[in-house]
């Protein structure tokens, strides 16, 4: 038996670069050697957008759309919707007995989102406790691995001290996951924010156009001293150099570039549009196979009810278990 990959995106928006470093290269490379689950969470979207249904519907075809053009392959992945699976909402239910609320406050990214977001003491309830919500989508799964930006460690953490309570709770029915971070733990923004994010208008959408990548580079933050050509500029914290460090292979011609910076006589005109190249070159197959997929939306979608069929198969005999093990098997016909 293979092991599992559980992952997912919230359908908040379609899918960014920063996914691309940040965990879908993992999911793809390691699509064929784990029986590989990827969650598109739209129970957890609405967890902040729960004013905008509408929005969140409309992008689990979109974020479907990225999965496909990254190179996820249906044979391999499994894509399921969340709010399809009400065995996910009921473990939820369960290990929410298994956290306390004070434990919950600590948890260094809800935290800092709660901050972003604004919403001080008036957070949802249903937001606070997503990382519980999250312990349910890996276990549910019975995932040994998850692919995540290193935004989602805490969640993992959490999920991890949730198994191992039920288990010596109730008996030893959950898997320990273990999360795995990708190359880049975590993109910045292109307004030099250290997360690019959905949410945050920071972001390069995997779908956007040749056009719209090149205007958004153009319009990046850079290191703000650096006000002529002729100027040293700093490469840390500078946007532009994380992207070329992330999306380009010619490691040497970097280093170069990075070089020329610190010493000056580089502006920024110059290195943008080499990264407007090098994105390019990432991009445009993508492009082009969401173009592709995006000219058949019936099967897109029939993959995603298949594989949401197939993942309820699985979240289904977990939740049995975890039912048995919690002396919650009513009227089941009994083996022993
Ligand atoms: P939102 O703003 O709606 O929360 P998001 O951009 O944070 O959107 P998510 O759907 O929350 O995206 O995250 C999906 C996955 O992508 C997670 O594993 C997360 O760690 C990873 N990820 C998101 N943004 C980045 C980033 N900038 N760098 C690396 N990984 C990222
Ligand atoms: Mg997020």
């Amino acid at each position: 038996m293979k092991q599992r990959i559980l992952t997912g995106d919230r359908p908040t928006a379609s899918l960014h670069i920063g996914h691309l470093v940040g965990s879908l290269r993992s999911r793809v490379a390691l699509q064929r050697e784990y029986d590989t689950f990827v969650l598109i969470a739209d129970v957890q979207a609405l967890t902040d957008h729960f004013e905008h249904p509408r929005k969140v519907r409309d992008n689990v075809l979109e974020v479907a759309l990225d999965y496909l053009a990254v190179g996820l392959d249906q044979q391999s992945a499994t894509f399921v919707v969340q709010s399809r699976i009400p065995e996910i909402a009921e473990l939820t239910v369960f290990y929410l007995n298994l956290v306390t609320v004070s434990h919950l406050r600590q948890n260094p990214t809800v935290k800092a989102e709660i901050v972003q977001k604004g919403f001080g003491e008036s957070v949802p309830a249903g937001f606070f406790v997503y990382p519980v919500s999250q312990a349910a989508d890996i276990t549910a799964f019975g995932a040994h691995l998850v692919p995540v930006g290193d935004d989602q460690l805490p969640m993992i953490e959490q999920t991890v001290e949730i198994v191992r309570r039920f288990n010596r709770l109730y008996a030893p029915v959950l898997v320990e996951p273990k999360a795995l971070v990708g190359d880049v733990p975590r993109l910045p923004g292109l307004d030099g924010r250290p997360k690019m994010s959905k949410s945050a208008g920071n972001a390069i959408f995997l779908s956007d156009s040749a056009d719209e990548v090149a205007r958004k580079v153009k319009g990046m933050y850079t290191d703000p001293n650096h006000l002529t050509v002729e100027a040293p500029g700093s490469v840390e914290g500078n946007p532009v150099f994380a992207y070329l460090d992330a999306f380009d292979s010619d490691k040497q011609k970097v280093a170069e570039l990075k070089a020329h910076y610190r010493r000056g006589g580089l502006g920024d005109v110059k290195v943008k549009r080499y990264l407007t190249e090098v994105l390019d070159a990432t991009l445009t197959p993508i492009r082009e196979r969401r173009r592709s997929f995006g000219r058949d939306l019936d099967e897109v979608e029939r993959i995603v009810r298949e594989g949401t069929r197939k993942g309820r198969e699985v979240a289904s005999e977990t939740a049995a278990s975890v039912k048995r093990a919690m002396h919650l098997d009513f009227f089941e016909a009994r083996v022993h």
